[in-house]
This record gives C-alpha cells, sequence and structure tokens, in this order.
C-alpha cells in the first residue's frame, strides 16, 4: 500500500508547496526597492566634495553613474562587483532583540573605474568601513551603504570591506523569546533571506544574481545550539558564559540563501554516506524529529541518483522554528521549517505521506535553487517548479505511481481554480499586481516539467537535467539556459515546448466529443480548444494519447493536436466501449468529454490509470439522483485499488448528497481502516443538511473513532450542519484532551459556522495571548462570525493586529475582513503602515479594508487557511442574484482574490488545525 502520501500533501500545502508569505511575494515592495533610485547624483557630490580623492574622482564617479548600476530589476541588476567571499561574525542582544554584526566582504571589481559600491542595508547603524583596513568616509541611505574606492579601481581589483554595524531588525532576522504569555518558549533566533530580506540584518549585495563563500561566526550563550550554512568548523569557549561557533559554506551560493539560527534546540543526528543529516527542534520536542524527518537519507539518495549529481552541499541540516514566516525555505545546506512540521506521533501516523511534501520539495531545492540558481526572480519557476517536480520525484519512488498521479491530478484542477494564473506566462516580469511566488512558478512549473520528461522519456529527460546541473552548478540561470542543455543533451528541439508553456501563458481547454461510424468502421474523434486566444494565450500544440478500447480490447493512438478544431480518425471493429483522450492525463489541461453516463460507468470500473477513474468521478458526480451512479461510486468506494480514487468517489457521494448517497458514506465508513480515506468519508457526511442520523454519527464518531483525523473532521462537520447538539459536542471536545489539542483546535473551528452566540466567551477565551497559537487562530477566526453587531469583539480582534506573532496576525486580519465591521478600518490601516510587515501581507491586508468599505459588494468571509477549497467561501452566487454584470463580474475579481490568499495562508498555517472539509 504505501502511499499514504496525498493526504497530507492535498490539505496541507495543495498548491503553494511550502514556502510563503515572506518567501512569498515582495512585488510591491521590490517595486519599491526599483524604484527607489539610490540617490546616486546627490550621494556622490558628497563623496567627492568629502573625500581626498578631490575633483577628478568626482569626475570619474559622474562618468560612472551614467552606466546601469542597480536599477535594472524587475530584471537581474548590472554589477560593478563580484562578492566573493563574506565573513559574517554576529552577537546578539536578545533583550533589545538587536544583532551585532562584524562582516568582511572579499570583493572584485567587474568594472573598470569603479570609484565607489554600494551594500544593500535596511535600517541598520553602520558604525565603521574600512577597506583594506583603512577606514573610510561612507555615506548611507535608507536602502544603501555607499563605500568610495581608491580613484578608478580596475576590473579584477581585489578588496577587503569590513562593516561594523548593529541593528533591530523589522524582518530578515527574527527573535523568538519567551515573555509573559509565553513564559516557557524556547529562544531562538532565526533568518528569513527570501526573497531580499537578508539586507535587514547583514549589508550585503542582496540579489541572486551573485554567489559567494561564506563563514558564520555565532557567539551566544554556552547552552545554545546554532547552525548556519556548511560545515562547523569549531566551537570555542569565549568566557563569560559564551561559545563561539565557526560556520564554513565552500560552495558558493546566493545571499538570499545565507542562514542564521541559534537558540535553545535538541538536535538528532543522522548522515547520508558520510554527509552529516542533522535535525532541530526548539528544546523539548525534540523527540518529534525521528517520526518526521528520517526519511530524509533515502530522499537524498534517490535526488542523488535520479539527478547524477551528488547532493553538493557538505552536511544537510534542517532546523524547524517557531512562528516561522514561511513553511520552508532552503538555504544552502540548512533548510529551515516551520515547528508545525513536528507532527505528534499519532497525528504523524495518520497521514500517508506526514511531511514529506515539504522535506523532499526543500531537499530538492539543494540541486534547483542552491546549487543552480535563478539571476532573477522572474525565472524563479526554475527553483519552484523543480522543487514541486521533486516531490513528486520522491512521491512516485516512495508511494507509487498512483499516488504522484493524484497528487498531480489535484494540483491541475487546483490550477484551474485560480483563473487570475490563466493570461501569465511563467516567465514574466510584470509583478506589480501579483506575486512571482504563485501557482505558475509551483503547481504549472512542476506539471511543466513532468509534460517534458513524458514527452522525451526518463532517458532523455534526467540526461537534459545532468547536463544542465553540471553546466550550470554554481551559477545563476535563465529559463533558455534549461533549454540549451535539453537540446545539448538530447538532440530534440524544445523551442516550442518552452514557448508555449514558459513563455506563453495558460493551457488547453478541450471540448471533446466523437461517433461511431459502423459502416467504415472507424471512431471520428472531434477535438476543439476552448481557451479565448489573447495575449499570451495561444493554441496548444500537444502530443496526446488517445486510447480506443472496443469489445477486442484497448488500442493507443498517438496524436499530436495543434489547431483550434481538429478531427481524428482511428479504426474501431465495434463500438467503443471508452474513449480516452490523453490517457492517464500527462497534459495540463481542461477536457469537457461529452460522453454518455454508461461511458463514464465503465470508465469509472476499467479504466487502467487514476487520473481517468478520478475524470469518471468528476462527470459522473453532476449527475443526481441516480441510483447506478450511487451504486457505481459506492463500489469505487469500496473496492478501487488506490485509496486516492476511494477519497474521490466519497467526496463525490457528499456532492450528491441524495439519501443513496449518505447511505453508502455509512456503508464505506464501516469497512474504510485508513485515517487518510475515513477523514474524506467524514467530511463528505458533513454537507448532508437536517438529517438527523447523519448528525447522531457525527457526534459518535467526534468522541470516539479509532482516527484523530476522523473525529476532527467530525466535529467540523456538526459546525458546518448545525447539528441541534453540536454546541455541546464542541465544547465537550475543547475542554477534553488529545494529542497537541488537535480536537480542541478542530472544535474552535468548528464553532464559527455553527453560528451559535453562545460561543462567545468560550472563543474569546481560547483567543487571548498565553493560549497555543494553534488554538488561537482558530478561535479568532470564529469568534469574528459570531455577534456580528458586537463591536467589542470587533476591538478585541482589531487588538490582536498589534502582535507580532504571524499567524496571529494573519487569522486577525481575516477574521476583521470578514466580519464585515467597518470600525475595523482604522486599526487595519494603520497596520498598514507598520514596517515589518513582508511584503506578502501588504495586499492581503489592503483586500479586506476594501471589502469592509464595500460590505455589500463582498461579503467576504475569511478564508481558513486549512484546506477548504470553496465550498464555504466568498462571493457565493446567492449573493448577486438580480445585480449588474458589473457587480458579478466584481464578485468574480473578489472571488479570486480570496482564492489566492486562501492558498498564500494554507502555506502560512500549514499544519495549524485538522483539515477543514
Ligand atoms: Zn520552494
Amino acid at each position: 500500500m504505501a502511499s499514504p502520501l496525498a493526504e497530507a500533501r492535498l490539505t496541507d500545502y495543495p498548491f503553494v508547496a511550502s514556502e510563503t508569505i515572506s518567501a512569498v511575494i515582495p512585488a510591491l515592495e521590490r517595486g519599491g526597492h526599483k524604484v527607489q533610485e539610490e540617490p546616486r547624483r546627490m550621494t556622490i557630490h558628497s563623496l567627492c566634495t568629502t573625500n581626498r580623492l578631490g575633483v577628478a574622482a568626482g569626475l570619474l564617479a559622474v562618468f560612472v553613474v551614467a552606466s546601469p548600476l542597480p536599477g535594472d530589476e524587475p530584471y537581474a541588476r548590472s554589477r560593478t562587483y563580484d562578492l566573493e567571499h563574506s565573513r559574517i561574525a554576529l552577537r546578539f542582544d536578545l533583550e533589545h532583540k538587536k544583532v551585532l554584526g562584524d562582516v568582511t566582504h572579499t570583493l572584485s571589481i567587474v568594472r573598470d573605474g569603479t570609484t565607489r559600491i554600494a551594500f544593500d542595508s535596511v535600517g541598520l547603524t553602520i558604525e565603521n568601513v574600512t577597506v583594506n583596513k583603512s577606514p573610510v568616509k561612507f555615506e548611507t541611505t535608507a536602502e544603501k551603504v555607499i563605500v568610495p574606492l581608491p580613484a578608478g579601481a580596475k576590473a579584477g581589483e581585489k578588496f577587503d570591506v569590513s562593516l561594523r554595524y548593529e541593528g533591530k531588525p523589522s524582518k530578515g532576522m527574527y527573535f523568538i523569546v519567551p515573555d509573559k504569555d509565553y513564559p516557557d518558549r524556547p529562544i531562538q533566533i532565526w533568518t528569513q533571506g527570501e526573497s531580499e530580506d537578508t539586507r535587514y540584518y547583514l549589508p550585503t549585495y542582496d540579489y541572486p544574481n551573485d554567489r559567494l563563500t561564506t563563514e558564520t561566526i555565532l557567539t551566544v550563550p554556552a547552552s545554545w545550539l546554532t547552525v548556519s550554512n556548511g560545515k562547523l568548523l569549531s566551537v570555542a569557549d569565549a568566557g563569560k558564559g559564551l561559545k563561539t561557533w565557526d560556520w564554513r559554506e565552500t560552495v558558493p551560493s546566493s545571499t538570499y540563501l545565507i542562514t542564521v539560527v541559534a537558540g535553545e534546540f535538541e538536535e538528532v543526528k543522522d548522515s547520508w554516506r558520510g554527509v552529516p543529516v542533522t535535525y532541530y527542534a526548539p528544546k523539548g520536542r525534540g523527540d518529534r524529529l525521528s517520526v518526521n524527518y528520517s526519511r530524509t537519507p533515502a530522499m537524498m539518495d534517490l535526488f542523488s541518483k535520479k539527478l547524477g549529481v551528488e547532493y553538493p552541499w557538505e552536511k544537510y541540516a534542517q532546523v524547524m522554528v517557531d512562528d516561522f514566516v514561511a513553511g520552508g525555505m532552503e538555504n544552502s545546506s540548512a533548510t529551515t521549517n516551520t515547528s508545525s512540521s513536528l507532527n505528534h506521533p499519532k497525528i504523524a501516523a495518520e497521514m500517508l505521506t506526514d511531511e514529506d511534501g515539504l522535506i523532499s520539495h526543500e531537499l530538492g531545492h539543494q540541486w534547483f535553487g542552491d546549487l543552480v540558481t535563478c539571476k532573477d526572480w522572474g525565472d524563479i519557476w526554475l527553483n519552484e517548479g523543480f522543487a514541486t517536480f521533486m516531490e513528486n520525484v520522491w512521491t512516485e519512488a516512495h508511494y507509487g505511481k498512483d499516488q504522484a498521479d493524484f497528487e498531480r491530478w489535484e494540483g491541475g484542477r487546483g490550477w484551474f481554480s485560480q483563473p487570475n494564473l490563466f493570461d501569465k506566462p511563467i516567465v514574466r516580469y510584470d509583478f506589480e499586481d501579483s506575486s512571482e511566488f504563485d501557482g505558475n512558478a509551483y503547481t504549472k512549473g512542476g506539471w511543466v516539467l513532468h509534460m517534458l520528461r513524458y514527452q522525451l522519456g526518463d532517458d532523455a529527460f534526467y540526461r537534459g537535467l545532468r547536463h544542465y546541473l553540471k553546466a550550470n552548478r554554481g551559477k545563476n540561470v535563465v529559463t533558455a539556459d534549461l533549454a540549451k542543455s535539453i537540446e545539448e543533451s538530447s538532440h530534440v528541439n524544445v523551442d516550442r515546448f518552452f514557448s508555449q508553456w514558459l513563455y506563453g501563458a495558460g493551457a488547453p481547454k478541450f471540448d471533446l466529443g466523437y461517433s461511431h461510424d459502423r459502416d467504415k468502421h472507424q471512431v471520428e474523434l472531434t477535438v476543439k480548444q476552448t481557451q479565448k486566444v489573447e495575449g499570451r494565450v495561444g493554441i496548444f500544440h500537444v502530443p496526446v494519447n488517445v486510447e480506443i478500447t472496443t469489445a477486442s480490447g484497448p488500442k493507443l493512438y498517438p496524436v499530436t493536436v495543434s489547431k483550434a478544431e481538429q478531427i481524428f480518425t482511428f479504426p474501431a471493429d465495434s463500438a467503443p466501449l471508452m474513449v480516452l483522450f490523453d490517457k492517464g492525463d500527462n497534459i495540463l489541461k481542461s477536457a469537457e468529454f461529452h460522453k454518455e453516463k454508461k461511458e463514464w460507468l465503465y470508465q469509472l470500473k476499467n479504466a487502467g490509470e487514476f487520473a481517468d477513474r478520478a475524470d469518471a468521478v468528476s462527470a459522473l458526480e453532476k449527475i443526481k439522483n441516480d441510483d447506478e451512479v450511487v451504486s457505481a461510486l459506492r463500489n469505487a468506494l469500496r473496492d478501487d485499488n488506490f485509496w486516492g480514487l476511494r477519497a474521490t468517489a466519497a467526496d463525490a457521494l457528499g456532492k450528491i448528497g441524495s439519501p443513496a448517497a449518505a447511505k453508502q458514506l455509512l456503508e464505506g465508513l464501516d469497512s474504510a481502516n485508513e485515517a487518510w480515506v475515513r477523514y474524506h468519508i467524514v467530511t463528505a457526511l458533513g454537507s448532508f443538511k437536517d438529517d438527523s442520523a447523519i448528525a447522531a454519527r457525527l457526534t459518535e464518531i467526534a468522541g470516539a473513532d479509532r482516527s484523530y483525523r476522523a473525529r476532527a473532521a467530525a466535529l467540523q462537520a456538526l459546525g458546518r450542519l448545525k447539528a441541534p447538539d453540536a454546541l455541546a459536542t464542541l465544547e465537550a471536545a475543547i475542554s477534553g484532551d488529545s494529542p497537541d489539542g488537535y480536537l480542541r483546535n478542530a472544535a474552535l473551528r468548528g464553532l464559527g459556522p455553527l453560528g451559535d452566540d453562545k460561543a462567545v466567551s468560550l472563543l474569546e477565551q481560547w483567543s487571548v495571548p498565553g493560549k497555543p497559537i494553534e488554538s488561537r487562530t482558530a478561535a479568532i477566526r470564529s469568534l469574528a462570525s459570531l455577534e456580528k453587531n458586537n463591536q467589542g469583539i470587533t476591538k478585541q480582534i482589531a487588538g490582536y493586529l498589534g502582535e507580532r506573532n504571524f499567524p496571529v496576525r494573519m487569522a486577525a486580519v481575516f477574521a476583521l475582513g470578514g466580519r464585515g465591521d467597518a470600525i475595523a478600518v482604522p486599526a487595519l490601516e494603520a497596520l498598514l503602515k507598520n514596517d515589518d510587515l513582508s511584503i506578502e501581507m501588504v495586499p492581503m491586508i489592503k483586500r479586506q479594508i476594501a471589502s469592509l468599505k464595500k460590505p455589500a459588494a463582498t461579503k467576504l468571509t475569511p478564508p481558513n487557511g486549512d484546506g477548504g477549497e470553496s465550498a464555504d467561501t466568498p462571493g457565493s452566487a446567492s449573493e448577486t442574484s438580480g445585480e449588474s454584470d458589473v457587480v458579478l463580474e466584481r464578485l468574480d475579481k473578489l472571488e479570486r482574490m480570496v482564492q489566492e490568499m486562501n492558498q498564500r495562508l494554507k502555506a502560512l498555517e500549514t499544519h495549524l488545525a485538522p483539515p477543514k472539509p
């Protein structure tokens, strides 16, 4: 069996695999950097008049200014120097959350006549700068430190530039410390560089198109552990109860991949082919490490073999930290992940693939992203698409092909459900109104690589990847470098493929139908591409396998679709029992295939590949009140040999919603053993309103089932159904005990949809600081749904906006947006002025403000960040009856935005709570 995987993935970080918020978008802020013109001319003047080089240097400087220095973004920056090595010595002032740094950059000039160089630096106080050990007069702006060089440095000249500085980083470096509400919290200092936040704690060249080696020297209390890039050289006594840790990374990588972690951690040591593999958890949770992370060496082995390039770094560390602003971050040789990936062993046992999606994604980046790095953010798919693809590689090898197909099938549907992605190419440079870290870079990027693999065949594909990695290791790349490597190694021209899938936008939407001609013994298949051809979306040219099954068996016909409308003719000795277009689902597409019910029934039962059976489920679930359909889905739920199809059938029975469907789900529950299937069945039962027998059964499950996930799903389903006794059941679950409060959090979530104002005080009680973060975020969001006219509640939630805890703050933002009480607007507007918002947050806050200002047109409910696809999300059609097209259009747009937010939040809150139906 084996494959418990898809479940975790689907429910926990569906489309954006892992990285998130700060790893995610700085579109807006980056725009800021770009426009924020380094005050070049002005600064130069002051340098020229004050430095000892005099007028000649001034002239030279003006000359240099005319050339294209930074300001090239969103394209990669032009450079004046090559940063080769940084020696970064840091100490920390925990009480004031300050970093005290001493960094020496060894760099060589790449442009003749360079008289000054600039480092990115935000919010840092630069105390002293030396060039080759001589003090120099430097200048600072809001975003740079500008350092003069001797007149006219030549290309190739080397300098050691040292900067002593201190700062209280508003982002980039985070201090998690105990306080009055969480007195037992282990101390943790950690960094998050991507995309451009390293500059908030380290003055450096902060753009991906340069690579350097590092030495990171951290002086910390003797009882702490530290982790940074590369190999640990030494830990030495530094007196006064301190120790100094010396880490050295000898393989160059970009500055956004620098990491510093220090604090009260526990460590588990493992290894792979002599390479140290280590896992770290905040103190007290070390026993969670092996449960969730021990498959890491097997993944390193698989990826090294598949790619033909061995794991390239001196060690592999994974550090799990609290309050992380992303799901995971692939710092070179030292990944940081959210501590919510440290599942309780009992919960981990109920997740087929546990955290493998996250772990394999970040590990995949060690090749794609770290060893070979995108040159600019417009090519970020070369990092994220590959990491997503590598997740699938692990899944297929460890959990089987069905599981890998299932993930991809779900991923494709998720991608199509976000229409805002459709008209944007994967490779693009207009990030002003959206994130480059979106479902195109991740899901579609992973899909593109799957298609390439499928179309080239494994041999040629992996040969191409090996060549790409070898030719570009230690370099920065653009998409054309991949095309070139594939062509050089396989001699297959992939220009058309790259043109339509990477530089072009969208994917084919097919309308399909066929007829059988008895006399001619043939099948005529009509294929129409119905996507709107405009902008970067064109007509696709794709190879497709058509399989026609007749009484004499299946026959496979490869064809190429290349026109808006085409008719293909195939021999068929008798009327087809089944016609499959793109057998096995190897093209990212949507398809409306006009077939009769009996054909779908046959396909559900007989198609060999998961995706074709799942497509049949999707078609059949639209046929209501049909005994044959229910019975076929029942059979699939009970007998299909792959759990993912059984789960899909359960979902479909829930959507059908008839008494017959309910009966089959209840029976299915009796025979379903795996927690991941039980979860789906119980969730589906949550769509049968006004059925007291089902409510009673759900109450029973909530109280006692062998699966915690099923119990959690039942609690949330009871809330959604507004079952008569649900309040008592949920209250009981909240006061009860379960691993990591798993059931409590589910019950807190259920109280929102239940909508019973009697729960207000209980929710208030679980919202306050001091309660576990996961319980707080659940309670805050549910609280926002109750006593909508009570401004006290609005004010209480608005009060949480001021907290620095990232999940709590985000929960409050969405709760307020969904609550619809406009008195929250000033608090949200004030939040926008904070300087510690990762850029991702800004558009999300703005959208909530917009929704509060126009409550009539929006009716946004807070996305729950826990997997809710769309059922009870925003802008439901009921709000729109009789409204004008303009309003409909706006609703559509809002819905897209909320989907986007949902996706982000999901990634953010990876495992905060049991997945919600
Ligand atoms: Zn990633």
